[in-house]
């Protein structure tokens, strides 16, 4: 596992692409530009981990756009030491950018084999979420609600209700939401009962799948 200047670069690059399209949350930016995007895909693709776009990954599952991982973490306003919720581990970049936020992240991902793989992957690269689970997304992780974030990184065909119920007060979940195409949504929550709604967009993401393999 090699992180060299030459991706460093890369990496500089990319960020000024993110600033291009509108990105402006430093600490997110920060996050890009030190996180070794590279070793989070497999060899073969390894050249275009610096390109603003999304990458196949194992289990028929894909590592989001860098766009997308900065806009959907901006959209969370995470704060130091906030509890967050991550549905779809998947290669764990995004998780290892919640970790650089200063986020405790919860994590949940329904492939076996993406799971054992990023759990150690995450380790081995020194970052340290709080929780890595194996399970279904739409039911979120009751055991540590609520929490101040909760993001979605797959397309949901609706809201699942127990992401609502699993927030906190003045909590943000960050759900891109539809079946072909989604719509990037952000709910915060107001009250125990009022939630507000805003749009933001569209995105197309693997889908959020309900049965297990
Ligand atoms: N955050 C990831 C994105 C991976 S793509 C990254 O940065 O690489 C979406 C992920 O969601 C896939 O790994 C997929 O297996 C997972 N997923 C799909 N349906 C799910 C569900 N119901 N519960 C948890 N994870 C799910």
């Amino acid at each position: 596992m090699k992180d060299t200047l030459r991706h460093a670069g890369k990496r500089k690059q990319l960020v000024d692409v993110l600033i291009r399209k509108g990105i402006k949350n430093k600490a997110v930016l920060a996050a890009i530009n030190k996180i070794p995007r590279h070793l989070f895909m497999d060899s073969g693709f390894e050249d275009h981990a610096y390109q603003d776009k999304a990458f196949p990954i194992a289990a028929d599952q894909t590592i989001s756009q860098p766009y997308t991982v900065a806009f959907q973490s901006e959209l969370l306003e995470v704060g130091n030491g906030d509890r967050v919720l991550e549905i779809g581990t998947g290669s764990g970049y995004q998780t290892a950018v919640l970790c650089e936020l200063g986020a405790k992240v919860y994590s949940i991902e329904r492939q076996k084999e993406l799971f054992k793989k990023t759990k150690l992957f995450l380790s081995k690269l020194g970052y340290r979420p709080k929780h890595l689970s194996f399970g279904d997304g739409y039911k979120g992780l009751e055991e540590y609600a609520p929490y101040k974030g909760i993001i979605v990184t797959a397309g949901a065909p609706y809201v699942p209700k127990p992401l609502l119920s699993q927030l906190a007060i003045n909590g943000r979940l960050v759900i891109p939401v539809g079946e072909d195409v989604q719509i990037m949504t952000l709910f915060i929550r107001k009250t125990e009962t009022q939630f507000e709604k805003h749009e933001f967009g569209e995105f197309r993401f693997v889908p959020l799948l309900e049965d297990k393999n």
